[in-house]
Order: structure tokens, then C-alpha cells, then sequence
């Protein structure tokens, strides 16, 4: 593909990329029940206003654009008093994976000042961590020590104080966790950490900043936040329920010296000094801008409307659902974030069936004790659609006991024991081509796909993963 020859109208270029949509899942009609997070069209249009007139400022250089560093402290400021800790200071970042990175990095950062006896520094997580933890220490070199959780998939505190060595620098805990949205034990594992001399982050990503509402509304929720003694940083995402625009999140620390660690200084060429408190270093304004227009827009009493009306939806989702083809919660969770089981039907069926309805609902594998679910993130506008989620459901649930399942499974299982887990080129070739995927064609239903990633050893599901998705960002001429 060339760069076209001559510049088009506005017009024409805009209306070309309304025409790439078409096929994308359509969120407005409130029944995507994950990856969006929309406060109403009349905070979106302002959040969409901010954002657009900040688009061509450059975060790299506060100097230069002292709004932008207005707009970050004032931001981190709010976030620092939501989250317990009126004088921490923290840093603006592009989401949450960015966060837990430099979260992770100022530990080992700051170990590498304060403790030179370790050598292969080691962060212990439950494993209903985020994979952003395993992301971040993949890229930053550091060691992670997985531990068991308790049956209602909570972070095991027996099990993490058994998993630090003498290469330990910070234990993780999530308020909440995605998966089962749960909050961990936070002051247990901040008080070990106490203990032990280590470091404590915790990840309040999508829970962090409603939490604070959902216990103004009265649920039962244990402390998390910067206030627990020992719970030395919290990530919390400003673009999932602080309805800001994608790029929006913060990562705050008790102690500037930690903030410190973060910071990477280089003057060691001959250009522009380098002075960089997140990954990033060029970057638009328009995520800072977008965040404050959805703080001052929506405010206090703003984001606890709009938080009554996800925990109200969620519980009546949770007992709407409860039953229907044996669907139950695995877990019992604080907020918004729903999973359901089930032993009767296979529920990757029920993920496609409900698409065919019209609703977006997400699979999750199993992993550790957690058999495979239905994610559903509830969202403020989740009300008036619960009754025909219900209803779909039912029906999906009667459409899924009529098809077939459990015959890939079987010879995933059966390939894996006989190669004692060392698959080949040729058979996952033999399981894609069983899956229904051809060349890099996926099927249009889903379930076969995810019966086998759900089969497979986890080493296996990422490699064929990475190589689904390297065929995938390829340009190819649509067929015509
Ligand atoms: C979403 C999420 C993350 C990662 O955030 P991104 O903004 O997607 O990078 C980390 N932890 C939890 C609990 C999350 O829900």
C-alpha cells in the first residue's frame, strides 16, 4: 500500500474511516459488557473536546507547556486524596500496564540503591494478578514468584509470605482483581510486607477508583489504598471507571524517594536532555486534558451516581443470571465485575451464542483453580438492559446444550500427554485445522478457538497467540 498520491477532501478522509467501523462492535446500545467504559454521550462529547484541544501539546517538555504540568499535578493530586494519601505523589501515565512497569521499576530501581545484596530481584504475585505484572517483569528482567489464592480467589497471605526469599523486593495484591473482581486481603499482604522490609504496590486499576463509591454505597469493602500501613504504591486507571479517554491512568507513591527511582535522566548525546517520568516520551496532551474535563465534568457526586447505578445492574445481573444453564459466580465480588461457570454447558458457546443476540460478553481460560467463565464488566447504563441479557442468556444457554463440545479438548489432552507437553508445528497445525481456523481465517464462531487455547498448557496457548497475531498485522487488499 502507498501513501495516496494526493491529499483528499475532509470529508472524504473521515468518511472513510466512519466506513472502517462497520464491523466493529457497536457499544452504544450498552450491550458490550467489557472494554468500554462510557459515562453518557454528554460527558464523552466534553471528554472528546478537552481532548482534541490538547491533541498537538507535547507532554515531553512541562517546561515548555506548564499547563500540561498543571493539568498532571492537579490530576495525580485528586487521585492522591480519592486514594488515601493527600501528599503522595505520583505520575500520569498512558494505562495501567504502564503504571504496574513503572510501578515495578521504581522497586527495582530502588532496590538496586538501597539493597545491593540482591542480585535477581524477585516480586511475589497471587496469580489472579494482571498480566501486566508479568508483562512488566518480562521487560524489566525481574523474577516472578506465583501463589496459590483461597477458594473465593483471593490473594493466600500464607502462601506469599512462603514464597519471599532474600531476592524479594515487593508483594502485589489487587483491589480488584479483573478476573473474578475480587478485593485481596490488602492490609494482610501490606503488613508482611511491613514486616519483611519490602515494598507493596497495589493494583486498583479498574477497582481503585470506584471502590471509594462503592463503599459510600455501603458495600463491605477492606482497606486498599494508600492509607494501609505498608502499601507503598497503587496504580489506578483514570480511562476505565474514571471514564476518561484511553491513555488515562496514574501511579502514585507514599515515599518521593520511590517516585525518584522512576525518573530516567539522559543527557548522553547531544540532543535534548532527557528527563522522562514515564515510558513515553513524546506524547500528546490530550489524554491529560481529556482525564481533568471527566474529573470536573462528572465530580464527586457525578462518578457516585454513576457508580450506584454499576452496582445495582451488577447485583441484579448476578442474581438474573445465577441457575440458567447452570451458570454459577465463582466468586463473590465488591463491585461491578461479574465471572460465572458453569458445568452443564460449555460457556465459550455461550460467549458466541450471545453475540449472535447482540450482547458482547468475554471469555476467560482457566487457569490454576479457576475453571473457564463468563466475564461481564457492568457498566453505569447495564441497567435497562439486564432483563434482555437475562433473556438472551436463557436462550443462549438452551442454543449451547445442542452443540457440540469436549471432542477438542479431549485430543488437545490427549496430544499434550502424548508429547508430554511439547507440541509440534504439525500438531497444532492438526488442532488448529479441528478449531476451524484456516490459514489465518478464524471461524465466525468462537468457541472451538477457545476450547482449545483453554486446553492447551499455558506455554502453548502464548505461542500459538503470538503467532495468530503476527499473521494477523499484515496488510492484505480486502476482498473486493
Ligand atoms: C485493565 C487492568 C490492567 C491493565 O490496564 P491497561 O489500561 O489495559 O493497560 C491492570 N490491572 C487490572 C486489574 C486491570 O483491570
Amino acid at each position: 500500500m502507498k501513501i495516496p498520491a494526493h491529499g483528499r477532501s475532509r470529508a472524504d478522509v473521515l468518511g472513510t474511516l466512519d466506513a472502517y467501523r462497520a464491523h466493529d462492535l457497536d457499544w452504544r446500545d450498552g450491550r458490550t459488557f467489557a472494554y468500554v467504559y462510557d459515562a453518557g454521550e454528554e460527558a464523552n462529547s466534553v471528554v472528546r473536546d478537552a481532548f482534541a484541544s490538547f491533541l498537538v501539546e507535547n507532554a515531553l517538555d512541562p517546561t515548555v507547556y506548564p499547563s500540561l504540568l498543571r493539568l498532571e499535578n492537579e490530576i495525580v493530586a485528586m487521585m492522591a486524596s480519592h486514594l488515601g494519601a493527600e501528599n503522595a505523589v505520583g505520575s500520569f501515565t498512558s494505562g495501567g500496564t504502564e503504571s504496574i512497569l513503572l510501578a515495578l521499576k521504581s522497586a527495582r530501581d530502588h532496590a538496586r540503591r538501597t539493597r545491593p545484596a540482591v542480585i535477581r530481584p524477585e516480586v511475589v504475585l497471587p496469580n489472579t494478578a494482571h498480566a501486566a505484572f508479568h508483562k512488566a517483569a518480562h521487560y524489566l528482567g525481574l523474577e516472578v514468584r506465583v501463589t496459590p489464592v483461597d477458594a473465593g480467589f483471593r490473594a493466600d497471605v500464607d502462601a506469599m509470605r512462603a514464597a519471599i526469599t532474600d531476592q524479594t523486593i515487593l508483594l502485589v495484591g489487587s483491589a480488584f482483581s479483573y478476573a473474578h473482581g475480587v478485593v485481596d486481603p490488602i492490609p494482610a499482604i501490606a503488613g508482611l510486607a511491613r514486616e519483611k522490609g519490602l515494598l507493596c504496590h497495589v493494583d486498583g486499576c479498574i477497582g481503585g477508583f470506584v471502590l471509594p463509591y462503592f463503599r459510600r454505597l455501603g458495600a463491605k469493602i477492606v482497606d486498599f489504598d494508600l492509607s494501609v500501613p505498608g502499601v507503598t504504591s497503587i496504580s489506578c486507571d483514570l480511562h476505565k471507571y474514571g471514564f476518561a479517554a484511553k491513555g488515562a491512568s496514574v501511579v502514585l507513591y507514599n515515599d518521593p524517594a520511590l517516585r525518584e527511582a522512576q525518573i530516567y535522566a539522559c543527557s548522553g548525546w547531544n540532543g535534548y536532555t532527557i528527563v522522562n517520568t514515564t515510558v513515553q516520551s513524546t506524547k500528546s496532551g490530550g489524554p491529560l486534558a481529556g482525564a481533568f474535563a471527566a474529573l470536573h465534568f462528572l465530580g464527586d457526586d457525578g462518578y457516585l451516581a454513576l457508580a450506584e447505578r454499576m452496582l445495582d445492574a451488577a447485583r441484579r445481573l448476578r442474581d438474573g443470571l445465577r441457575g440458567i444453564g447452570g451458570l454459577y459466580p465463582t466468586s463473590d465480588p465488591e463491585g461491578n465485575l461479574l465471572a460465572f461457570a458453569s458445568d452443564e454447558v460449555s460457556v465459550f458457546h455461550l460467549v458466541d451464542e450471545m453475540r449472535l443476540r447482540g450482547f458482547y460478553v468475554q471469555p476467560q481460560l482457566s487457569f490454576a483453580r479457576s475453571p473457564a467463565t463468563l466475564h461481564l464488566s457492568v457498566h453505569p447504563f447495564a441497567g435497562p438492559q439486564v432483563d434482555a441479557l437475562v433473556a438472551a442468556m436463557r436462550e443462549s444457554a438452551e442454543a449451547a446444550r445442542a452443540l457440540p463440545h469436549g471432542a477438542i479438548r479431549a485430543r488437545t489432552h490427549a496430544l499434550v500427554a502424548e508429547r508430554s507437553g511439547a507440541l509440534g508445528e504439525a500438531d497444532l497445525g492438526e488442532l488448529l485445522a479441528l478449531a476451524g481456523v484456516r490459514g489465518d481465517a478464524l471461524p465466525s464462531r468462537m468457541a472451538s478457538v477457545n476450547e482449545l487455547l483453554d486446553a492447551l498448557p499455558t506455554a502453548a496457548r502464548e505461542a500459538l497467540l503470538a503467532g495468530y497475531v503476527n499473521a494477523l498485522y499484515v496488510h492484505r487488499e480486502p476482498a473486493a
